[in-house]
């Protein structure tokens, strides 16, 4: 994980002062939807505030390298090349890859 740099705890400082001023904040539904704009809360600024800061492409890549079980190997069993896929990354081999 990241740390927050000044310039991202100023962002989320201002995002809080937005929050305030309209008195709403941001939450969220899930993992895999939007953002939420509801009531403000605290809870949501505390979420808010939690935030983290986003890996680099080249970073989620060097993650997601070092958390596959080695060799790496294509659910068919032949060894297997990491590709991205939309935003995700996969591990196919080249005859799957191309009938994918
Ligand atoms: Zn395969």
């Amino acid at each position: 994980m990241k740390t927050l740099t000044e310039k991202h705890k100023n962002f989320l400082n201002d995002l809080v002062a937005v929050c305030k001023k309209h008195n709403l904040s941001l939450s969220h539904e899930d993992n895999q939807g939007a953002f939420l704009i509801d009531e403000y809360k605290q809870g949501n600024i505390d979420w808010l505030m939690a935030a983290m800061v986003a890996l680099t492409k080249e970073e989620e890549l060097e993650e997601f390298i070092s958390i596959l079980p080695k060799p790496i190997t294509c659910s068919c069993g032949n060894p297997g090349k990491v590709r991205e896929d939309g935003c995700w990354f996969r591990v196919y081999c080249d005859d799957c890859w191309e009938n994918e």
